[in-house]
């Protein structure tokens, strides 16, 4: 069987997305419901109601809706003390909207390599960077080769599998840095705790969601991601003082009163939408499903590149993936083109991987320790189509 029949055995013919949202649940209901209250904007119930859901689910003890993934990253690279003029440590295998977030804040993104399996921040080359450039000062780590300080390490969790994050955090905690996960495609993604050992304890209870290892961690919702709110993201966070600070940032800094307008510090009006958090709560409903239908897509896609040379990316033990996208490594440039050529002429949407961000204008001179993974992995990688297959989830609500 070629790919492109593969493909059409779990999509059926016509054209093929690379990922779609399902709305099997009680969207609709939820969002008309939303607007018969006249609670549509930056107030409502909904938005406080996602945040427990998404909360309880990833076992983070705080969740703040924002109005997107890329707001949240800049407003935790905020809380966790970045100022205009610090660096920030990230991968320059990402989504343009990590380095972005950065940017934001007036700081200036580093970029260190990945792993090959992970895809993720590697944190060998974080050690490796930071054994060579860092010197802990009563200010913080400063870049001896800039003097300005490196502020926060920013990890992203690719296409949700998640990087190796207690290795990175231990590295944090080492060099007293600031960890923030930008965990916008990992919802459903997991970690083990260490320590743990296989059988002996509930791993429901001992791993770890993405984006609840570092200080902050982010979810996105956009259309493209696991659930949606048409737009939206999330901070998540154990500490309950950077979750009302968080909150604080993302609604104006307004102090609560009755009638009164005090804004008490510089604040966003980054709050999610309650016409957003109703789409959201609806959402929230079907995700156990939505990954379940996810992996099965990604066992079937795991099945038939076992005996062919294409390489399909799957979990490294001791993490559980969602599968948001599915990827493979070929063997070159030239063949990962000719595959790209070949689906989209038949309607099925493959990609490749982002561009680096040191390839882009705006971050072509920021430093950067040579990218050698990255640049291999950037060569090689293609998402294949990932959607919940139609008919999957049966309609509710
Ligand atoms: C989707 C995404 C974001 C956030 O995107 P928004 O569209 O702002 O919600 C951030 N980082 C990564 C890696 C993403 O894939």
């Amino acid at each position: 069987m070629t790919l492109i029949n593969n493909i059409r055995s779990i999509y059926g013919d016509g054209p093929v997305p690379l990922h779609r949202p399902i709305f099997a649940g009680d969207e609709k209901a939820r969002v008309l419901e939303c607007i018969d209250s006249n609670f549509v904007s930056s107030a409502g119930e909904l938005i406080g109601e996602f945040e427990r859901q998404v909360a309880a689910f990833t076992g983070a003890c705080h969740a703040v809706a924002t109005v997107n993934g890329t707001a949240a990253i800049q407003v935790a690279l905020r809380l966790s003390g970045v100022e205009p003029g610090d660096e920030v440590i990230t991968q320059a295998l990402t989504f343009v909207a990590t380095a972005n977030a950065v940017a934001y804040t007036g700081a200036s993104p580093v970029f260190v390599d990945v792993d090959e399996d992970t895809l993720g921040l590697s944190p060998e080359a974080l050690e490796r960077f930071l054994e060579d450039a860092a010197e802990v000062t009563g200010k913080g780590a400063i870049n001896r080769h800039t003097g300005r300080r490196i502020a926060a390490v920013l990890p992203m969790h690719t296409f949700g599998h998640p990087a190796r994050i207690e290795a990175i955090a231990e590295i944090c905690e080492r060099y007293r840095l600031p960890l923030v996960e930008d965990a916008a495609e990992a919802l459903g993604s997991w970690v083990d705790s260490p320590g743990d050992t296989a059988g002996e304890l509930d791993t429901a209870i001992n791993r770890r969601h993405a984006g609840t290892i570092g200080r902050l961690g982010t979810l996105s919702f956009n259309g493209n991601k696991i659930i949606t709110t048409g737009g939206g993201g999330m901070i998540l966070t154990d500490d309950p003082d950077l979750a009302a600070r968080a909150k604080h940032l993302t609604t104006t800094a307004k102090r609560p009163h009755t009638y009164e307008f005090v804004h008490d510090e510089l604040g966003y009006n980054y709050r999610m939408p309650n016409l957003n958090a109703a789409l959201g709560v609806a959402q929230m409903g079907r995700l156990p499903e939505m990954i379940a239908a996810k992996r099965e897509v990604a066992a079937r896609y795991e099945a038939f590149f076992a005996d062919r040379p294409e390489t399909f990316i799957t979990e490294r033990p001791g993490t559980t993936v969602n599968y948001w996208l599915n990827a493979i490594l070929m063997a070159d440039r030239t063949e990962r083109d000719a595959l790209l050529q070949a689906t989209n002429a038949e309607g099925i949407m493959t990609r490749p991987i982002w561009e680096l961000m040191t390839d882009l204008p705006m971050y072509q001179h920021c430093q950067h320790d040579g990218l050698a993974v990255s640049r291999w992995l950037q060569d090689r990688i293609v998402n294949l189509p990932s959607s919940v297959p139609d008919g999957r989830l049966t309609q509710s609500g």
